[in-house]
Order: C-alpha cells, then sequence, then structure tokens
C-alpha cells in the first residue's frame, strides 16, 4: 500500500470532443506547479494521482494543488492491490486516531475478487472500526466523517476521507491569452485571478510615474504579481511609463480630464501591447460606480480608444467587499493595502469629471501631442518576469 493523492477534475467533464486537450492541459499545469516536488502525476480513468512523494511535503502539495485551476476536488488517499483482509486492517488503521460520527461508503466495481456487496463491506468495515475506537459513533444520515472504500475494476483500492475542494473553474491556458491591467490597488489582482480560473493565460501591464511613484511602489506590484502566479503559472509584467503623458497634461489641458486622458493612454498602450503579445483581451479590475473614473461615461469615453480587443472587468458588479473577500481568500488583499502612491493618484485633480462626454475629452486630447507620447512609451518598456514559487 502507498499514499497518493486523488484528483478529480472539474468542468472538464463539460468539454466533450475537447475533453483530451483539456486534460492534456490541467496535467501539464500539475506537473509544472509540483515541479519543486520530488513526485509523480499518473493518469487513471477520470482522474490524476500524485504518487511517490514524501509524506512530510503532504501538506504543502495540498496547499499547491488548491491553487490549479480545473481541479475540482482532491483526497488523500490510501492505494493499494485489492484484497479484503489488506482493506480492513488499512480501514481500521486509518480511522483509529478520528472521534465523532462517521459511516462507510464503498463503491465495488470490481465484482470478481470480493464476494460481499457494497452494503455488507460498509457494515463489516464499520463494525471492525468501532471495535478499535470508542471514540466514534456510526450516524448514516450526518455523519462528520465519510470513509470511503473505492474497489476498482482494474484490482486497486483506494481508501480516504472526506474531499478537499479544489479551485475549480477550467484549466490555465485553455481559454486563450490576456492581458491584465495590474495596478497596486485591491481589485485588479482579484481580477487576474478570476480570469486565470476560468482558464485565460495572463500577463501584466503595469503604469508608473516613476520618479513621481516610488521604487516601493513597483515592488509592491512585483510582490502581488509574485502572489498571483500561483495561480496563474510564471507570470510577465510590462512596466510603462506614463510621466510624461501625466506632465503634458497637467501643463496643457484642464486637470478636471487628467485621469480620463491617463487612462485613454493606458488603454492605447493595452491595445498595442496585446497587438505586439498576441494577447486576446484586456483585463480591468473596474467596477461599476465605485470611483469617479468608473461610471459608464467615463468608462465609455476611455474604451473609445481601444479598436478591435475585448475588455473584460470580472468584477463590473461586484461590491468592494465581495472583491476584498476574493483577496483575502487569494492572499493579495495584506500586500494591496500597503500605502504605496499609485500613477492616478499623482496630479490627482480636485474634482474629477464624473460624466465625460467624448467630444469634450478630444478637445482637451488635442493640446497634447497624445501620439508621440505614447509611441515614447512604448518604446521604453520594461519586462519583469515573475516566476511562480
Ligand atoms: P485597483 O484596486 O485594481 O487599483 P481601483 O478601484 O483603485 O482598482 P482605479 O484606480 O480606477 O480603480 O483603476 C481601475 C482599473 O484600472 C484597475 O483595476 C486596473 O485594472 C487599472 N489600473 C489602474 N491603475 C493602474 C496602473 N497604475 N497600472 C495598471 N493598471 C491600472
Ligand atoms: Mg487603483
Amino acid at each position: 500500500m502507498k499514499n497518493v493523492i486523488l484528483i478529480r477534475f472539474g468542468e472538464i467533464f463539460l468539454k466533450g470532443k475537447n475533453r483530451g486537450f483539456f486534460e492534456k492541459v490541467l496535467y501539464i499545469n500539475i506537473k509544472e506547479a509540483l515541479k519543486r516536488f520530488d513526485l509523480s502525476v499518473k493518469k487513471i480513468p477520470g482522474r490524476y494521482l500524485i504518487c511517490d512523494y514524501e509524506r512530510e511535503f503532504e501538506e504543502e502539495i495540498i496547499e499547491r494543488l488548491k491553487k490549479i485551476a480545473g481541479i475540482f476536488s482532491f483526497s488523500p488517499a490510501i492505494f493499494m492491490k485489492t484484497n479484503y483482509e489488506e482493506i480492513v486492517s488499512q480501514s481500521v488503521e486509518f480511522m483509529l486516531d478520528k472521534k465523532g460520527t462517521f459511516k462507510v461508503e464503498t463503491n465495488r466495481a470490481d465484482k470478481k475478487t470480493i464476494s460481499l456487496n457494497s452494503m455488507q463491506i460498509s457494515a463489516d468495515i464499520g463494525g471492525k472500526i468501532l471495535e478499535k475506537n470508542s471514540n466514534l459513533k456510526v450516524d448514516v444520515k450526518n455523519p462528520e466523517l465519510i470513509l470511503n472504500i473505492d474497489i476498482r475494476e482494474n484490482c486497486e483500492t483506494f481508501i480516504y476521507l472526506n474531499s478537499i475542494r479544489g479551485m475549480g473553474g477550467m484549466p490555465v491556458g485553455t481559454s486563450s491569452t490576456g492581458l491584465l491591467l495590474l495596478s497596486g490597488g485591491i481589485d485588479s489582482p482579484v481580477a487576474g485571478y478570476m480570469m486565470a480560473k476560468r482558464g485565460v493565460k495572463v500577463c501584466a501591464v503595469h503604469f508608473h510615474s516613476y520618479p513621481y511613484t516610488s521604487i516601493s511602489a513597483r515592488e509592491k506590484v512585483e510582490e502581488l504579481a509574485k502572489i498571483l502566479s500561483e495561480y496563474t503559472g510564471d507570470l510577465i509584467i510590462y512596466m510603462v511609463s506614463m510621466t510624461e503623458l501625466q506632465e503634458q497634461i497637467h501643463e496643457n489641458c484642464d486637470d478636471s480630464y487628467m485621469i480620463t486622458l491617463l487612462r485613454r493612454g493606458m488603454f492605447t498602450v493595452a491595445e498595442k501591447l496585446c497587438k505586439k503579445f498576441k494577447r486576446r483581451m484586456i483585463i480591468t479590475g473596474e467596477s461599476l460606480g465605485q470611483v469617479a473614473s468608473q461610471t459608464i461615461e467615463s468608462m465609455t469615453v476611455v474604451s473609445e480608444v481601444v479598436k478591435s480587443t475585448p475588455i473584460i472587468r470580472p468584477l463590473v458588479a461586484f461590491d468592494k467587499c465581495e472583491t476584498i473577500e476574493i483577496a483575502k481568500k487569494i492572499n493579495t488583499f495584506e500586500t494591496s493595502i500597503k500605502p504605496f502612491e499609485d500613477c492616478c493618484t499623482v496630479f490627482l485633480p480636485d474634482s474629477p469629471v464624473v460624466r465625460p462626454k467624448l467630444e469634450d475629452v478630444l478637445k482637451e486630447q488635442k493640446k497634447i501631442d497624445f501620439d508621440e507620447i505614447i509611441a515614447r512609451s512604448m518604446s521604453n518598456i520594461e519586462v519583469v518576469e515573475i516566476k511562480s514559487k
């Protein structure tokens, strides 16, 4: 017998003809995420199996598995060649240190090796567990623990307790590619996580206004990307300066249009990056009505610069507290709330336009050499590679 981890897929099951592709990508992602451990990943019908690992790393492996999109659930299990005596003794030993209510559930696909039916097996093993452990009580309706005995056709048996929920969703790399606008705030890392969960391979762009924004602000973004990369896999960040654009707007335009024009600059660069690096969508952390720049009027005049790339806003209907809940769950929250300035907070106007009109925005934009400034920003991009842990 040996210890293994049994992995169940999520929505992959829904994908009739493409199932092979989805399973293959998930297999590669699991191998990649666990590459620092000495172990093997095997495919068995409808499942994956993690084998040959050191028990002391089991907890760490479990934590890592929770961050792989496409895994529905998994269970640390005992795996053995089917032999009834052995199944009984392993089940009893498995339950020796447990307490509370339990039941045994048996699935017997192999009708040849064992003559008892599944009900009889459950009753027999349940009774033997009780004989050895007086801290347990049987409750067939609503037990705290379910001991599963899965006797498979090919003479192999798995024994495991309740399963652990995985991240769900679809394997990263099965739903195209996206460019995440990653600020140092709470929302954008959550937006990136949500699209990775839908199978999108994400890379990021961060806009800074160095020297108005500090090196610490940039380090914060890299720290966020590092946490995010546990879900997305290795992550590239394109660092783009908005300093000249902001200075020019500040000197030449009506200050209340600072954020609108800056954001038009960001989205223009984002689409150019998408074209250059073959990214199929722009992803942002915008949520309708959250701030002046996120009214539908602001979003409309800003999106107007993007011609042929979909802009995906996974948080558009979220309340801040719902986003914060996810940020805490994925562990980005504590980093996001570190107090460093973002380029949106540099030259912040006293009263930004809340419902800008396109004609007014274009009039302001004409006061600067918008296209040339953007071209200069594009010619000076720094690429930072973030390696997933
Ligand atoms: P966040 O918490 O993600 O910063 P926010 O609520 O502060 O969002 P805004 O500052 O208006 O809202 O930004 C809206 C979205 O625009 C962000 O979620 C992000 O996708 C993008 N964005 C804002 N600032 C930057 C930046 N400096 N670099 C890259 N993207 C940015
Ligand atoms: Mg922000």
